[in-house]
């Protein structure tokens, strides 16, 4: 009976063997083949009978006969790959016991057409020029390619296997936001110094299957450093044309302004029309190449935004301003529609009005016919918005899309005779969106459009450090220029002489640096590319001699460096061609607050704030004003003042917050300080007013109070 059994399972095992597709074969204690199935005689290609009953290496594949012994000798199943005859094969080789011998079984899978498409795939992986890095879901690195590893300058040793995120294997931090799983793809653009400094996008991506599930991330390195580079030429070449342009142009139209202001004596109609048209044209250049600045200042990364609070009905009030003369000859206005106590805005004051500008310029531009203007500020959610809105002659649908983009310009009779760069709009667009607002438009053709953009509320981190200006009153005394191009010094000598200063020219470092320390000018005002760039050293210079340390500086400057020059200690900064106007009231007040004592007028009352300012001025004094406890910490940083007229209710930071922190620090605490308020004092803070040295309630005088100022810097004085 046992023999019957044991019959009856070899026949169960050999069906068993015959019908599978892995090829099996059974191995006896002795090394001879027992059994075989046809899948594993056609695989090394024996016949089924010429193999059973001879030993194992008659399939002359050694790696199988090695398996075989170490399977005997270990007791455990061994695993191995072999190759026959181009195709891949896995095979097991299980050890059994067999009576008092060991045995084994050994199955062989056919991996041919699995292993043909992985090394497909990573045969594709490998030869793409970009660096490939992919992590399982557990965030573990299982594939680096040859174009990563030189990239990163790191051989796949050293990398497959780490858990670790994307950004830490270029030691960066972290995405803020989440890992790949949580945030979906990120990308950055990152600059790699080892091996090679080379400039890469980095975009990684989630692996996710066609049932959404979750396979890991891939990593995807670009090397951009030749489009960059490229870029950056383009970007150096518009500005150094540009620079080279506004040179020259800086003397034209100065020389221009001059002649017509009648400086050079009188002239005739025809002269003052024919220089109109000149100037008309200058002005125009001027404002192409400030577009072509300023559109390579964004987009090589260069531009410097100034963000702080910003009224944004002044900011309107100004811009629209600039448009009185060309509106009155037209007949034309502008209506206001600002909502009440709009909450202050986030932006640079003098971008946020070159977008009104351009804004308010273009619904004057593309009205010929006339119509109502309109400019609307509002609230809306947690921005500011602004509309400006026309009744000219609007825009189709298929043109709005484009037309916030580079040198778009909606082609018409019309737009073709009023001339246009097509750069303003997108200029717009970038400044806005750099201060974290958006722009858009709404338009129907023939019937007007309404250009409107949104700017966030001004939050405690934006503090203005308010200017310091001058008494009025006249000035005078010694400027040092220095220019290397001498048309500009004269132009800029012309102007403050014809304004009562004495004028000393330097064309080169050197010179400037012996004149300042010979001369003793009040104010020195500097080109910083005076002999390739040595201005910013001669800055540092002077500023390092105690000597020349407290003359303030004025750059001047035809390059946007003005981050640059305020590290390098200068007082103020103009960009060149050189607005006469600006230029007068900066060395003006300069020149006034040399000698003058300091006041620092805090109200969050814009009037009262003029106010007092006017009034102080008058008297001699140089003024500050801040509308708020943080500007007005920012102030005093800044300039220590000689005494501070303080309100007590203000936003952001109140009068008792101030005058605690003043005199808590011994370097503010024996300024005089004078409380104006028209409010019921605070009687839990009560004790906090007697720091003041004054006490004034509102309304007041303005002269009055003057009067308590001029008292307390006289005690000051003598304590
Ligand atoms: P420019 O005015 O120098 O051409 P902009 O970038 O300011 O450049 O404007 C781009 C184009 O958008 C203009 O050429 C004009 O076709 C169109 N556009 C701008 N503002 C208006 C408007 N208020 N009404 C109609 N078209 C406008």
């Amino acid at each position: 009976m046992p023999e019957r059994d044991d019959r009856r399972q070899f026949h169960h095992v050999r069906a068993l063997m015959a019908g599978t597709r892995e090829g099996m074969i059974a191995v006896a204690p002795d090394r001879t083949v027992r059994m075989i199935n046809e899948p594993a005689a056609a695989m090394f290609e024996v016949t089924r009978n010429g193999c059973v009953g001879s030993s194992l290496d008659c399939l002359a594949t050694p790696q199988l006969s090695a398996a075989l012994d170490a399977a005997f000798a270990d007791r455990v199943p061994v695993v191995m790959d072999c190759e026959r005859n181009g195709r891949d094969y896995t095979c097991t080789v299980t050890p059994y016991e067999d009576g008092k011998a060991w045995g084994a079984i050994v199955t062989i899978s056919d991996n041919s057409e699995i292993l043909a498409v992985r090394r497909r795939s990573e045969a594709i992986l490998t030869s793409t020029s970009d660096g490939i890095i992919i992590f399982d879901p557990n965030d573990r690195i299982t594939f680096v390619n040859p174009a990563a590893e030189r990239m990163l300058g790191r051989g796949i040793e050293t990398l497959v296997g780490l858990v670790t995120d994307t950004w830490e294997v270029f030691g960066l931090s972290p995405d803020p936001e989440g890992t790949v799983r949580e945030t979906g793809s990120q990308v950055r653009e990152v600059r790699i110094q080892e091996p090679e400094s080379r400039i890469v996008d980095v975009h990684v991506d989630p692996i996710v299957d066609d049932r959404q599930v979750y396979l890991g991330s891939v990593t995807t390195i670009r090397d951009v450093t030749v489009e960059r580079e490229a870029m950056q030429m383009k970007n150096e070449f518009v500005s150094t044309v540009s620079h080279e342009l506004r040179t020259p142009l800086t003397s034209i139209k100065g020389y221009i302004d001059l002649i017509l202001d009648g400086e050079a004596g009188e002239i005739n109609e025809i002269q003052q029309e024919f220089l109109s048209i000149v100037k008309e044209n200058s002005d125009r250049l001027v404002d192409l190449i400030n577009d072509m600045l300023d559109i390579s200042r964004i987009e090589s990364g260069r531009i410097v935004l100034k963000v702080q609070p910003l009224d944004i009905a002044e900011r309107i009030a100004g811009a629209v301003n600039t448009f009185r003369a060309v509106l009155d000859q037209h007949g034309r206005d502008i209506k206001l529609d600002v909502s009440d106590n709009l909450p202050l805005a986030a932006g640079d004051p003098d971008r946020v009005g070159q977008v009104l500008i351009n804004f308010i310029s273009n619904a004057i531009k593309y009205s010929p016919e006339g119509g109502d203007i309109g400019v609307h500020a509002s609230l809306e959610g947690k921005l500011v918005r602004v509309a400006i809105s026309d009744e000219g002659i609007g825009i189709a649908a298929e043109d709005q899309a484009r037309l916030f983009t580079k040198f778009y310009r909606v082609d018409s009779s019309l737009t073709r005779e009023i001339g246009g760069t097509g750069l303003g709009l997108s200029i717009c667009k970038s400044i806005i969106e750099l201060l974290g607002g958006q722009v858009g438009v709404e338009s129907e053709e023939g019937s007007g459009s309404t250009f409107w953009f949104t700017l966030p509320l001004a939050s405690e981190k934006h503090v203005r450090t308010p200017a310091l200006e001058g008494p009025l009153g006249s000035p005078g005394g010694r400027i040092l220029v220095i220019d290397d191009s001498e048309d500009v010094a004269n132009l800029i000598a012309t102007y403050l002489s014809r304004r009562g200063y004495e004028v000393v020219k330097a064309f080169n470092a050197d010179e400037a640096w012996e004149y300042a320390i010979e001369l003793e000018p009040r104010v020195i005002t500097l080109d910083v590319m005076v002999g390739e760039g040595a201005g910013f050293n001669l800055l540092r210079n002077l500023k390092a001699d105690p000597r020349t340390a407290d003359i303030p500086v004025v750059v001047l400057s035809i390059i946007c460096d003005q981050g640059r020059s305020e590290r390098c200690g200068a007082t103020d900064y103009l960009e060149k061609p050189i607005d006469k106007k600006r230029l007068m009231s900066v060395i003006d007040s300069l020149v006034g607050s040399l000698d003058s004592p300091v006041v620092l007028v805090t109200d969050d009352d814009k009037n009262i704030v003029d106010l007092l300012s006017r009034t102080l001025k008058k008297r001699g004094y140089a003024v500050m004003a801040a509308y708020d406890g943080r500007e007005a910490m920012a102030a005093i940083e800044r300039t220590r003042p000689d005494a501070i007229l303080l309100d007590l209710r203000m936003p952001v930071m109140d009068g008792y917050d101030v005058l605690e922190a003043l005199k808590a620090d011994p370097k503010t605490a024996d300024i005089p300080v004078v409380i104006m308020s028209a409010y019921q004092i605070d009687q839990e803070r009560a004790n906090i007013l007697s720091l003041a040295s004054q006490l004034v309630g509102k309304p007041f005088d303005a002269e009055e109070l003057v009067t308590h100022v001029e008292s307390v810097m006289s005690e000051s004085e003598q304590s």
